[in-house]
């Protein structure tokens, strides 16, 4: 998973940049990355870490130009290295350009083998700059070899080709990952979520659509619809229930409100709740846990405290690690806790870790009665288009019935939402259709990598 941010016609393009990354900071921790253009050349900078961390002031007295794009990358368990910060830059018959990407291509490593058994030297791990070689072994126009690359690439993508004078952006056939386009001024935004529209005072124009490229020029924006798209698109669900911030709109409907949405649901499909408190794990449970108080008319309390210095639990790359970070970020309000019947509110159970540790951390502060509500459905496999869900035998639901997780977990009773419930949640009243939710079905919309273990997932 990955945030991607773009600006064209704009003074200080590279300061946009940054306040757009600023908020999609929540979509990758890994590295961040900006490139400008000054009409001729492009200029980049990217570094390991935060935005805050790698641009920590103005970044447009190091890039100048009127555009800039950028990226925020998001950690996997291996190949967190420097060499895999995006914006990654390349020179070649199209001249200089660079490719910024979100969501995962999964036939990136047959291509990079038989990109390699041509010849072709990466300077990356990532499946991203396949298609940068795709595109440097045909001629121009440019926008003519971006689209042939294109064809031969399955999988999900939101990407942004920046050149010195043209941005092209591209949505996957199916839609997987979201991308917007706005406008502010003169020029235009590109961007994962509104969230960073907004932050830059940009409008929001609209969706970039499905198996659509746009091509922004001159103050100008051109549309191709180059490729055959399915009718019914595979947009992830899971940005609704986690990944997306609240108050982004994300295909076209409030996150926020999906996920209120998913607790009412939760609390309806469990019928009469016998319970004291309803209690979110913050920060990824508590829109659904005010939806969840709202229909059983159980008062909402935080009773969890999140440590907001203590970040990035989830992608330790071990075990241990993850739970000591786990151990450092939540904790309990006993006062608030001692003696009730809690229901513990949270978006998604993936690994059991975090969700043990708090079971344990409300009981010992006293609860009487500790009731798991999770806002979606078991996650029993891996994601193949960017979320970083773990291997099969990694999640905790994978192999188990819900009555053996719930053990593992040591919660009085454990209730997931059901899937028709989720995405009646997250589709509002555009209904149930179009959703990829392969993670709660294993059931995938678009091939899967045939050599799992080689591909860099994110
Ligand atoms: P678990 O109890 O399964 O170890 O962790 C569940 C928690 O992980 C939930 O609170 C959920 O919000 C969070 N989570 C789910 N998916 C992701 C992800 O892709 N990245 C991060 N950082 N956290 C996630
Ligand atoms: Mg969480």
């Amino acid at each position: 998973m990955c945030g991607i941010f773009a600006v064209t016609e704009c003074a200080q393009a590279a300061d946009v940049v940054r306040a757009g990354l600023l908020a999609l900071q929540h979509r990758g921790q890994e590295s961040s990355g900006i490139v400008s253009s000054d009409g001729e050349k492009l200029h980049a900078k990217a570094g390991m870490g935060l935005v805050w961390d790698v641009f920590p002031s103005f970044a447009s007295e190091l890039l100048p130009g009127r555009a800039a794009a950028g990226h925020v990358r998001y950690s996997t368990a291996g190949e967190s290295l420097l060499k895999n910060a995006q914006p990654l830059m390349f020179g070649g018959r199209h001249g200089a350009l660079a490719i910024a990407h979100n969501g995962n291509f999964t036939n990136a490593v047959a291509l990079r083998r038989e990109l390699e058994a041509k010849g072709a030297i990466f300077q990356s791990s990532t499946d991203s700059e396949v298609a940068v070689h795709l595109m440097a072994r045909r001629g121009p126009p440019l926008e003519r070899a971006f689209i042939e690359s294109l064809r031969r690439i399955e999988g999900a993508y939101s990407l942004i080709l920046f050149t010195p004078g043209r941005v092209l952006a591209a949505r996957d056939p199916l839609g997987f990952r979201p991308l917007v386009l706005g406008r502010l001024g003169r020029g235009f935004v590109l961007a994962s979520e509104t969230a960073a529209l907004d932050a830059v005072k940009a409008s929001l124009v609209r969706e970039i659509d499905p198996g659509e490229v746009l091509i922004l020029e001159k103050g100008r924006v051109r549309s191709l619809k180059p490729f055959a798209v399915k009718k019914i698109p595979a947009r992830c669900v899971f940005e609704h229930v986690y990944f997306a911030r609240p108050d982004s709109q994300v295909f076209g409907r409030n996150v926020q409100a999906a996920r209120r949405e998913m607790g009412r649901q939760l609390a309806r499909e469990m019928g009469g709740v016998r319970a004291d408190i309803v209690v979110p794990v913050p920060d990824s449970g508590v829109s659904a846990a005010l939806g969840f108080s709202d229909v059983s008319g159980v008062p909402f309390e935080m009773a969890l405290v999140r440590n907001h210095y203590v970040t990035r639990t989830f992608i330790k790359p071990t075990q241990t690690q993850r739970e000591s970070s786990a151990a450092m970020k939540l904790f309990p309000v006993a006062e608030a806790l001692r003696a009730r019947r809690v229901v513990l509110v949270d978006d998604s159970i993936v690994r059991g870790t975090t969700s043990r540790l708090i079971v344990r951390r409300v009981r010992e502060a006293g609860a009487r009665e500790i009731h798991m509500a999770v806002a979606s459905p078991p996650i029993v496999s891996p994601c193949h288009y960017g979320i970083n869900t773990p291997l099969a035998k990694e999640l905790i639901a994978a192999e188990r019935k819900v009555e053996a997780v719930r053990k593992f977990l040591e919660a009085d009773s454990l209730h997931y939402l059901s899937l028709g419930g989720l995405l009646k949640a997250a589709g509002g009243s555009a209904g149930e259709e179009g959703f990829c939710s392969g993670c709660f079905t294993g059931r995938y919309p678009a091939p899967v990598p045939a050599d799992e273990a080689g591909s860099d997932r994110r």
